[in-house]
């Protein structure tokens, strides 16, 4: 079944076959002003279009072959002449038509997907400018994480656990002469003969957190000569338990212990120093 649609813009008509009306819900390009248009809803009435609406001239003006794509063009000029009968051939060559255009249709339909994919674009520029920001962010608290840590102690702990996952550490102050050496004492081991214990306290004097630091043991003997001398390092004579990476807090005190054998020397004094 045939029906006739005409064109909004340039009231242009064409006939139509119900399958072409049901392709692209019915959506086509008109020939003649290639306006795009819905074929369903511009039908034409019939019986008005057989009483006043047919007129041969409108047809023509869509055959005109200039109008049609030129690889196509031959082929409707080659219909139209082996078409006898004008009215028919003027039919053929519009049914025709209207695929092209439906199918233009189409190409342009596809053409248009990337415009919407454009529209998108500011949605990614946008999701790659957080990215680069929470970059930056990750960058600078990476480079400032010592100063961070230094000013924001609360933080620090998730800083140095961060720090510790990607194999960098943070560096604490030190200020040897902000750590006091308290209550220090040797005494000979009651049960190793020849072991000399020293205990003493640590005290962070600062108002920061501050690096352990080593501990260096001097024995001395009668005439206060040095005669054994050992370094301590902080995995050395802190308890196992101990994070040396948080560093010694403000104000804290730690407690130390650590031994040494006098190898058969008589010693009878010892100095006591920190140092980083
Ligand atoms: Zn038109």
């Amino acid at each position: 079944m045939q029906s006739i649609t005409h064109c909004p813009v340039c009231q242009t008509q064409f006939v139509v076959t119900e399958q072409q009306l049901n392709q692209h819900s019915g959506t086509v390009r008109c020939g003649y002003c290639l306006d795009v248009f819905n074929a369903i809803e511009q039908l034409v009435n019939t019986e008005v279009h057989s009483e006043h609406h047919h007129p041969t001239s409108e047809f023509n003006a869509l055959i005109a072959p200039d109008l049609i794509k030129p690889d196509l063009s031959e082929a409707l000029v080659t219909e139209v002449l082996v078409t006898e009968d004008p009215i028919t051939q003027e039919l053929t060559t519009e049914v025709q038509t209207i695929e092209v255009q439906a199918g233009q249709h189409d190409y342009l339909a596809a053409q248009a997907m990337p415009t919407s994919a454009t529209k998108k674009s500011p949605v990614l520029l946008w999701i790659l400018l957080i990215v680069m920001l929470l970059m930056m962010v990750v960058q600078s608290i990476f480079f400032l994480r010592h100063q961070i840590s230094l000013y924001y102690p609360n933080i620090k702990p998730s800083l140095v656990l961060a720090c510790e996952k990607i194999g960098c550490s943070i560096d604490l102050p030190k200020k040897i002469e902000l750590i006091l050496i308290d209550d220090s004492d040797i005494q000979e081991d009651a049960e190793h003969t020849g072991v000399m214990r020293l205990s003493t306290t640590l005290i962070n004097q600062a108002g920061f957190y501050q690096a352990y630091p080593n501990l260096e043991l001097t024995l001395t003997d009668v005439d206060d000569k040095p005669k054994l001398r050992r370094i301590f390092k902080p995995i050395e004579y802190l308890p196992a338990k101990t994070n040396i990476a948080f560093g010694l807090a403000a104000g804290a005190a730690v407690k130390v212990n650590v031994a040494m054998t006098t190898q058969g020397i008589a010693v009878t004094g010892y100095r006591v120093f920190v140092s980083y």
